[in-house]
């Protein structure tokens, strides 16, 4: 198994609701960790798998963070999916965005309960959202262990010999999780 971590990514964004993130911007740091494992690899001879390299998962971020969002969870989620179209053997993938200083416009009443409290500007470090997938999964008719992204990204979905009505006997025996490359082939025309 092989960890591939990309730190410290940093690009100048625009995503945010207040209108001073849409037009100047902010500064974002962004990090992306993706375990590979070979021995489960969906490799098969038909498909030609990309290895995970760096220079691509980069080029994913900065795809993703040149298009203005409101939120990070949408962010991270497109970084996120954009993996799943490019890497068929990530075990798993954790994607954190971080906005350097975000400006906070949080309301001090002079009734209110923070009224003790001064609020010094610029004090907030860092905002950010993570999410993890891991696609590491059973094989529903052998059991054996696999890789399966569960979606429309999935390297099953493009395993050419299996007929569309072999696919639909499978999906209402096994429901919507894939089967294993072995059990797939048996399928296969
Ligand atoms: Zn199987
Ligand atoms: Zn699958």
């Amino acid at each position: 198994m092989a960890l591939i971590v990309l730190e410290g990514m940093r690009f100048h964004a625009f995503h945010g609701v207040h209108p001073e993130e849409q037009v100047l911007g902010g500064e974002y740091i962004v990090q992306v960790e993706v375990q590979t494992g070979i021995a489960l690899a969906a490799k098969t001879d038909d498909i030609e798998l990309t290895p995970v390299n760096y220079e691509t998962v980069y080029q994913i971020c900065m795809i993703e963070m040149a298009q203005p969002k409101k939120l990070l969870e949408t962010v991270v989620t497109n970084i996120i999916y954009r993996m799943k179209r490019q890497f068929s053997q990530m075990k798993s993938v954790k994607v954190q965005v971080k906005k350097l200083h975000p400006p906070i416009h949080a309301k001090m009443g002079p009734h209110s309960a923070t009224q003790n409290i001064k609020p010094v500007s610029g004090t907030v470090a860092a905002a950010w959202v993570q999410d993890e997938s891991s696609f590491v999964t059973n094989c529903p008719r052998c059991k054996a262990p696999f890789l399966c992204y569960a979606d429309d990204t999935c390297w099953c979905k493009e395993i050419p010999n299996v007929h569309p009505a072999t696919q639909e006997t499978l999906k209402r025996q096994f429901g919507s999780t894939c089967l294993c490359t072995n059990c797939l082939k048996l399928y296969a025309g």
